[in-house]
């Protein structure tokens, strides 16, 4: 998608072998217009999956699922990462290595926000080595939901999350797919 490479090009900063920061408009700041353009960009992409409901981590994966949610008339829900005094004890949870704070992160989803039998689509901000996507697949197992297909704004190609995905035969999209950082610029795959 032209518009989130350009964007990142403007905006994004390189911080290390790995990392990109976008938080001027996807992971700290939040750009309402171009969130809009992502989830129409999703809902299009998309528009043959048979879904009931969207997933995604908190907290940078909720701005664009909730737009893709709003484009496609679905519910979303995201796993919560710290367990809340609110939160019930009956959860689905899993474990997922955070990749840019290098902790274990429990996920957790109430068991009245995903059932049996559903179909899910899974949005978040990126993807780089699957972990966070992994920890929504094992609680869609655990709930025995099907995951319809995975939507990123931003792919690391270079990681391993497309050949995770690959291995469990999950559809990916991605809007942004970046191959390398190559002397402090981002390079994009082509189209
Ligand atoms: P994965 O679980 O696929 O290894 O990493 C995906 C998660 O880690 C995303 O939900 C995102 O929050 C975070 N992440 C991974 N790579 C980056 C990155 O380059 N920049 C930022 N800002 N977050 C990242």
């Amino acid at each position: 998608m032209k518009l989130v490479e350009e964007r990142i090009q403007k905006d994004g900063r390189i911080l290390n072998d790995d990392i990109l920061k976008v938080d001027s408009f996807l992971n700290h700041q939040i750009d309402p217009q171009l969130m809009m353009d992502i989830g129409q960009e999703f809902a299009r992409r998309f528009a043959n999956t048979k879904a009931d409901r969207i997933l995604t981590v908190e907290s940078s994966g909720i701005a664009p699922a909730v737009m893709t949610g709003y484009q496609l008339n679905l519910p979303v829900v995201f796993a919560r990462k710290h367990k809340s005094l609110t939160l019930p004890d009956n959860v689905y949870t899993a474990d997922v290595f955070s990749f840019t704070k290098r902790v274990n992160n429990k996920i957790i989803i109430d068991k009245r926000f995903l059932h049996q039998g559903e179909k899910v689509l899974i949005i978040d901000d990126f993807l780089a080595n699957g972990q966070a996507v992994g920890g929504l697949l094992d609680i869609a197992q655990a709930a025995g939901a099907q995951i319809e297909g995975v939507g990123v704004v931003i792919e690391k190609a270079f990681q391993r999350g497309q050949k995770f995905l690959d291995e469990h035969h999950i559809h990916v999209e991605a809007l942004a797919k970046i191959t390398a950082f190559d002397h402090g610029k981002v390079i994009f795959a082509k189209d």
